[in-house]
């Protein structure tokens, strides 16, 4: 990087993922985020910026100023083609030292919480995690970031005094997607070479599931989902017929995916993700409230329990009483007729 930068105005930035040129929507929500911090520090004076890693995405950038940016740093080489860790990272380290933003936001996305924190150690930074909510500390006016704690029973708020940039991950879909502008409204690009060869490691990608949909759970409609009381693997074939015929997609309770029937990326909840589907139905789930934060904004929740008692009761819209292997197939009967 040859430029001398301005760093009169301080600054938020926003990192926008991107794979194979689709933007992650927690993008926007972020810089949706950071146009209200900004009006909360100083009204005009702070400026919301975003970073744009990859390769071929300078399109991209016309997005991001409809969601507020005013300006997009284009760090774009062949290396950032495709995610990786270490070549992404010190992508946008090295810019971070030379432009120094007072906070730094990152969707908790796979990839994001795989970057935040190498990010955060290149800064020797501190970063707030799996944030549910942001705003400004009235009186320190620096980011104050709201997280769950001890088992999602505590609302912890973190401040970072001393170090910069503040960094925070955002869960998907915890903030809301802001309005977009009119097409047309324009930023400044910045693009930024940067020598990354040295973090260019012969790594190979592999891609876990070739050729699959990529699960996006966050925003799908329809979630059947199930819990323990499926009983074995096999339990997910009866979900995923129920999915397939109401177009949803499947998900699941903690302990599965630690017992390996399933992978991660299906896991609702405190470590997994949030969901505001319009239907969700939970098969087989007590509802512990480290599963509920992560669904309890489904506009439609149906409970599945052979326990009348089970809490998932509480928070459920239609609830039936009854084994989930008899009253899913007769669900399946039923939608199959229709
Ligand atoms: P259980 O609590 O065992 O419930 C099974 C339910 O199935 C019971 O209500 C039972 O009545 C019912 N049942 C059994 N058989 C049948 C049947 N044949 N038909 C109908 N109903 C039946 N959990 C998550 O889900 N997501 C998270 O992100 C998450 N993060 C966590 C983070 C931390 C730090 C900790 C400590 C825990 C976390 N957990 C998380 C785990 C959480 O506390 C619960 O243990 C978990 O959600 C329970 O999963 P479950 O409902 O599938 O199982």
């Amino acid at each position: 990087m040859t430029e001398t930068p301005d760093l009169g105005a301080p600054r938020i930035w926003v990192l926008i993922e991107q794979d194979a040129g689709q933007v992650h929507p927690v993008s926007w929500e972020l810089l949706g985020a950071a146009r209200r911090l900004a009006s909360e520090l100083d009204g005009e004076a702070t400026c919301v910026e975003a970073v744009l890693p990859g390769y071929g995405v300078r399109h991209l950038a016309a997005e991001a100023f409809r969601y507020g940016a005013s300006r997009v740093y284009l760090l774009e080489d062949p290396v950032l083609a495709l995610y990786r860790n270490l070549p992404y990272a010190l992508g946008v380290s090295r810019l971070a030292q030379t432009y120094r933003p007072e906070i730094l936001l990152i969707g908790a996305t796979t990839l994001g919480r795989d970057l935040a924190s190498t990010i955060a150690t290149q800064l020797e930074t501190g970063l707030t995690a799996d944030c549910t909510e942001l705003t400004i500390d009235p009186k320190l006016r620096i980011l104050a970031a709201t997280r769950p704690t001890f088992g999602g029973n505590l609302m912890a708020t973190i401040l970072c005094r001393k170090h910069r940039p503040q960094m925070a991950t955002v869960r998907p879909r915890v903030l809301p997607l802001p309005e977009a502008l009119p097409r047309g409204a324009t930023g400044e690009i910045l693009a930024v070479e940067l020598d990354l060869r040295e973090a260019d490691l012969p790594v190979r990608r592999l891609r876990l599931i070739p050729g699959a949909e990529r699960l996006n759970l966050e925003h799908a409609q329809v979630i059947v989902a199930g819990g323990r009381g499926l009983g074995g693997p096999d339990g997910l074939t009866l979900l995923r017929q129920l999915a397939d015929l109401l177009g949803g997609i499947v998900a699941v309770t903690r302990p599965l995916v630690d017992a390996g029937w399933i992978s991660a990326d299906h896991q609702v909840g405190q470590t997994g993700k949030t969901v505001r589907p319009k239907l969700y139905i939970a098969a087989g789930i007590s509802g512990a409230v480290q599963h509920r934060v992560g669904m309890g904004d489904a506009n439609l929740i149906l409970a599945i329990n052979r326990d009348p008692e089970a809490p998932i009761f509480q928070i459920a819209h239609l609830g039936i009483v009854g084994d989930l292997h008899e009253v899913i197939p007769e669900l399946i009967r039923q939608l199959q007729t229709l």
